[in-house]
């Protein structure tokens, strides 16, 4: 059996480049794969690798001092979510480029809540609304039933679709993303701006839906792996629609188009020739002429 561990943890990291070579050594002894961002403001990664492995793995992270409390998730694994191994040391560990200033997520974090506290929300019918700080793509697939997509192509994009949120500033807002790391940061931001009452969910939609699989969360929870999407079993409503014909489908595929490489939900009808599929006729006359 193979087990997808993801985790992060906002700390000061003084060496970043001892630690990139720490991590590196532990999952290629373990045997895992996948991706983990060192930089001097934290950690984010996930990993796959047998069960047991991915088990040690997370035993000697947790022995770190640094790390003791960190939270790490996990799900079933298929043995092929990664191609290969990337412990790589950068500015940030989700590339935001806001200024320190203005999503500090040591000083300027917004106010955690549980899993529950959002279910009470939820089953309160209370006054509030999530904001999906995930990408427009991932929210296509799953999303908190009434959840607002910004419309995000990048977690820097924030700034930018910023007016469209306007409207919540002075509601209650809770932010939402895969496994928390994104909301500490844009979270923080949206305090900056002006919003009153933030909070994030703690450890994002994952720990949601593990909690109560099939519940409040619609469709599937969409990851950086091969995987695509995924979900914590039991029953659950579909709701992802094919970009080009609206029929249900939770197929991903990226616009044939190198230059839009626009990631996007595509039925099998739609589905182009030799694998070519563009989101849109622009895409496909245009790919044309340049190739
Ligand atoms: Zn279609
Ligand atoms: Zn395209």
């Amino acid at each position: 059996m193979h087990t997808v561990l993801l985790f992060y943890k906002y700390v000061t990291i003084s060496d970043p480049d001892a630690l990139v070579l720490w991590v590196r050594e532990r999952a290629q002894k373990f045997r895992l794969l996948g991706r983990c961002l060192i930089a001097a403001e934290g950690i984010n990664g996930t990993f796959e690798g047998l069960t047991e492995n991915a088990e040690a793995f997370a035993a000697e992270l947790l022995q770190l001092d640094l790390f003791a409390d960190m939270n790490i998730k996990r799900s079933r694994g298929t043995g092929a979510a990664f191609p290969k191994l990337a412990v790589r040391k950068r500015d940030e560990i989700v590339g935001t480029r806001f200024s320190k200033k203005d999503a500090d997520p040591e000083h300027k974090a917004a106010p955690h809540i549980k899993p529950e506290e959002l279910k009470a929300l939820y089953e309160e019918q209370a006054d509030f609304v999530v904001v999906d700080m995930r990408n427009d793509y991932e929210f296509a697939s799953g999303h908190f039933k009434g959840s607002i997509d910004p419309g995000l192509r990048a977690s820097r994009d924030l700034p930018e679709v910023l007016p469209q949120l306007d409207p919540y500033k002075n509601k209650k807002v809770v932010t939402v993303c895969t496994g928390g790391v994104r909301c500490e940061k844009m979270a923080a931001y949206l305090i900056s701006n002006g919003f009153s009452d933030v909070s994030q969910l703690e450890n994002g939609i994952h720990a949601y839906m593990e909690k109560y699989p099939g519940q409040d969360f619609l469709g599937t929870l969409y990851t950086f792996d091969q995987r695509v999407v995924m979900d914590f079993g039991g029953p659950r409503q579909k709701i992802g629609k094919c970009y080009l014909c609206q029929t249900e489908t939770e197929r991903y595929v990226n616009c044939a188009n190198y230059v839009c490489h626009l990631h996007f939900l595509v039925c099998e009808q739609c589905v182009g020739t030799e694998g070519r599929t563009y989101c849109s006729e622009t895409c496909k006359i245009s790919d044309k002429i340049t190739t």
